[in-house]
């Protein structure tokens, strides 16, 4: 058992501007124990905080400032939790702080670099490390992934996010056992093999996350994130099974409301946004108190869960994350206090061991023989409650037909109960003792049937010990029966899971079916879904193109827009960013791999020369009738020294093709979710303007009834040119709605300056619908435009167009600088196939 406080650190996250100097500091004191003082400054010490005071002073294990970067947080904070982890004890890492703060940032880490990756992909990556060199041991490892929201729990892994939203999906429950175990119900467990599969299960659960995201359900600072690795090991041949569990958890924001109105109040006073974080408070003040025997942990879902972490079996770390700025100290000091009182609480981790059941059952039935033997034959206590008078007739009968039964191989059958042998016995004595007062016997006779008394009493024992084991096959047979009725019930009840099922079952041998944890589990994620390979990439693209998969249906003109949205998004820069390091690192892959195939094949060229130069000693030496040269051969020694060099050279390389792949693989990811994340946010953006623009222009909803079929080559050139002024025409989609997204992620976005477009031809059609909105602008109008006669895909069209117009019109009116800034030259985002064939197919199409 371990015994041990929860570990506390702090992290100082760098300022978006340079930092006034004096704000906080870090200090050691005389026992090495570092502190943080925050200093906080005269008018803010004013009321707003405790106005007696203006430093305060904060002990943590360790405290990182800003230039601490991700490698140092895992190596220092993570790194030891993962390692107890893998010895079989549970561990918990949490990230707690104020929104922006840079807990995701720890926990998950950034979205654009690869030495951005926090600590679960390198916990990941550490873990998956250690197993693959320990071979001493048979490991499975699940990963389950749960958030929680309002107090209702989401399995982010839930194969059905694809297809239903949030609300449709089965809450994860909480059950409790009678031995006061915690069973999430409806959170799915998921096999992981490889650091690979591992990390595509953690992008899932991202991206289903980001994509449950809307504006009223913020769940990036509002919900909490749980991700839990499981750990079940065992030695080959052993009956013990390790289970462990490790929880990365991503908190929600932990700012409070300050009651308004009365000044000078304290910080402790305020009150959480988030309910859950106010019974994590409860439940650490309740553990920080001594004596408490009541521990508030039902209160709500997040406590519950977190159960064993917080003062219980669990090795329990935690990282107040701190953005230390002027306007955020007195949250910051909030931060550092609850990270004071974390620091009281005591956990006790003990090794998670478990006998295999069926171990158990082979043992327990071993005892049971020799406990039975020596019932029978030794010890024989009687029981307390005598022989009814029925089973004594029964047995007088038994012993008078045993008795008067011819057959030499007869039996006397009472079965494996001591007072029945005992009486046997004694009824035996009886009947010779009567025959004996009778006077049926000789003195010599009497002498005879003493003798035989003995062989008499061997057989019996002989008889009885057969007895006893056949009444073992008998228990062995029903036992049998049992376990396989037991096993149909099973499964019929797993039926509705048997997808999940078997992908677990098929995938982890090692264990028993009968472990009951395992049995539990799938019993209680009952979800109907189908079996889940995340083990390769084309899983991860499939998903995505799900994800994505509207494009597919989209329109050309929808298509078109998304491409100028994609380009002028913010993150796009990321993006190409991103293309371009993973352009570097495929070639230098390539490159790589080039090079240990040449290596590859000197270090064969270099063993056959070595034996070829060996073959060739021997038979010299037999030639000249000598053993074996006396010196070592120097042209060996050089080709054996090449050769180490060479299989030097190649282990190197081997080792960084490795690296390499992984950090691959995080890209690929990045850029997966980020295209994702730019694909939902057009969606959102033109749903908006499509709903503004039938708010705006009844014309439109007239159009799409007439459905005018004006496709001729003429008019889906005209199209075509309307459309590629955008190339000219520049930034249009970063219009209202897109600005609002500005405004919700400022960070994020940048808005590029856009040029006026170049006024087209005039070329007016009979149908004039145009609005005088349009008729201001010298734009085409709305009944130019080439229409398909599919109502959807024309009210998308226009829709564009519309929006194009107003977007132009209002640049038009408000801007003066023209210019393109990123416009002509530009280039496709991320280039990829998919990305282009929209505009691929619409020029050749035109
Ligand atoms: P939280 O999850 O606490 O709301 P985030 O992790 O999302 O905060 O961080 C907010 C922003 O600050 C993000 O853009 C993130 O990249 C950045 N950030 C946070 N911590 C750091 C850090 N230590 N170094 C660099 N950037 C950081
Ligand atoms: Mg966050």
């Amino acid at each position: 058992m371990v015994k041990q406080t929860i570990q506390i650190f702090a992290r100082v996250k760098p300022p978006v501007r340079k930092h006034p100097q004096g704000i906080y500091s870090i200090d050691e004191d005389e026992k090495l124990i570092p502190s943080l003082e925050i200093i906080v400054p005269r008018d803010l010490a004013d009321g707003f905080v405790n106005n007696k005071r203006e430093s305060y002073k904060f002990k943590f294990q360790r405290i990182f400032d800003q230039d601490a970067n991700q490698e140092i947080i895992f190596e220092n904070i993570a790194k030891p939790v993962a390692e107890s982890f893998l010895a079989g004890y549970n561990g918990t890492i949490f990230a707690y702080g104020q929104t922006g703060s840079g807990k995701t940032f720890t926990i998950t880490g950034g979205a654009e670099r690869y030495s951005d990756r926090g600590i679960i992909p390198r916990t990941l990556s550490y873990i998956f490390e250690q197993l693959q060199k320990d071979s001493s041991k048979i490991y499975t490892t699940h990963i389950s992934y749960l958030e929680i929201y309002n107090e209702c729990g989401h399995d982010l892994l839930d194969p059905r996010h694809e297809a239903s939203s949030l609300e449709d999906l089965p809450k994860v429950t909480i059950l409790e056992d009678p031995d006061q175990n915690i069973h999430l119900k409806n959170l799915s467990l998921h096999q992981a093999t490889t650091e690979e599969e591992a990390l595509n299960l953690l992008f899932l659960g991202d991206t289903n996350r980001m994509i449950a995201e809307t504006p009223m359900n913020q769940a990036s600072t509002r919900s909490h994130c749980i991700f839990t690795v499981h750990l079940s090991s065992k030695e080959p041949g052993s009956a013990t099974i390790r289970h462990a569990k490790l929880h990365l958890v991503d908190l929600a924001g932990s700012e409070r409301v300050a009651k308004t109105g009365v000044g000078g109040h304290l910080l402790t006073e305020a009150k959480y946004i988030n309910l859950s974080l106010h019974y994590l408070e409860q439940v650490i003040i309740a553990l920080s108190e001594k004596h408490r025997s009541h521990i508030p942990y039902r209160n709500s879902m997040m406590t519950s869960v977190l159960r064993d972490s917080l003062g219980g079996n669990c090795m329990t770390t935690m990282i107040a994350t701190l953005s230390l700025e002027k306007r955020n100290l007195d949250e910051s000091i909030s931060t550092c206090r609850f990270a004071q009182r974390v620091a009281l609480i005591k956990n006790e981790a003990v090794l998670n061991e478990e006998i295999d059941p069926r171990l158990i059952i082979k043992r327990l039935q071993k005892e049971i023989q020799e406990l039975k033997d020596e019932l029978a034959m030794v010890t024989g206590e009687p029981r307390t409650e005598a022989l009814t008078e029925a089973e004594l007739l029964q047995l007088e009968k038994l012993i008078t037909s045993f008795l008067e039964d011819q057959d030499p191989e007869s039996r006397l059958e009472v079965g494996a109960d001591m007072r029945k042998i005992h009486h046997c016995f004694h009824h035996l004595k009886k009947l010779l003792n009567d025959k004996k007062i009778l006077g049926n016997s000789t003195v010599s006779s009497e002498s005879k049937d003493q003798d035989c008394q003995e062989p008499l009493k061997e057989e019996e024992y002989r008889k009885l010990q057969d007895i006893l084991k056949q009444r073992d096959n008998e228990i062995n047979i029903l036992v049998n029966m049992l376990k396989k009725e037991k096993k149909k019930v099973q499964e019929a009840l797993y039926l509705p899971a048997k997808g999940r099922h078997e992908f677990r079952h098929s995938q982890s041998p090692p264990f028993p079916p009968g472990n009951p944890e395992e049995g539990q589990r799938m019993l209680l994620s009952s979800a109907p879904s189908q079996a889940q390979d995340f083990s390769t990439l084309g899983y991860r693209s499939s998903l995505l193109h799900k994800k994505t998969g509207m494009r597919e249906e989209m329109s050309l003109g929808r298509q078109e827009a998304f491409e100028i949205f994609k380009r002028d998004h913010a993150d796009s820069v990321t993006i190409d960013d991103n293309k371009q390091i993973l352009k570097q690192r495929f070639s230098e892959a390539k490159a790589l791999g080039e090079s240990i195939n040449e290596a590859r094949s000197k270090i064969g060229h270099l063993k056959e020369e070595i034996t070829q130069r060996h073959i060739q000693q021997v038979a010299l030496g037999i030639s000249e009738n000598m053993a074996m040269p006396p010196t070592p051969d120097q042209q060996e020694e050089k080709l054996r020294s090449q050769l180490e060099e060479e299989k030097r050279r190649y282990k190197t390389m081997f080792t960084r093709l490795k690296a390499l792949k992984v950090e691959i693989e995080h890209l690929q990811l990045l850029m997966d979710k980020a295209k994702v994340k730019l694909q939902k946010e057009f969606e959102v953006w033109w749903a908006e303007e499509a709903t503004n623009l039938q708010v705006n222009s009844p014309a439109v909803n007239s159009l799409d009834h007439k459905k005018p079929f004006l496709q001729t080559s003429d008019s889906q050139r005209e199209l075509s040119q309307l459309l590629s002024n955008k190339s000219s025409g520049g930034r249009e989609v970063q219009g209202q709605g897109a600005g609002r997204f500005a405004a919700c992620d400022v960070n994020a976005r940048k808005i590029l300056p856009s040029p006026c477009p170049s006024p087209p031809s005039q070329k007016q059609t009979s149908t004039s619908t145009s609005t005088p909105l349009e008729d201001s602008i010298p734009e085409r109008p709305v009944s130019s435009i080439p229409l398909t006669g599919d109502s959807q895909t024309d009210s998308d069209i226009l829709a564009f167009i519309k929006a194009r117009q107003s977007i132009l019109q209002r640049k038009c009116k408000c801007t003066s600088f023209g210019g393109s800034s990123r416009a002509a030259g530009h280039q496709h985002l991320w280039g990829a196939h998919s990305e282009v064939e929209g505009s691929r197919e619409f020029s050749e199409r035109s």
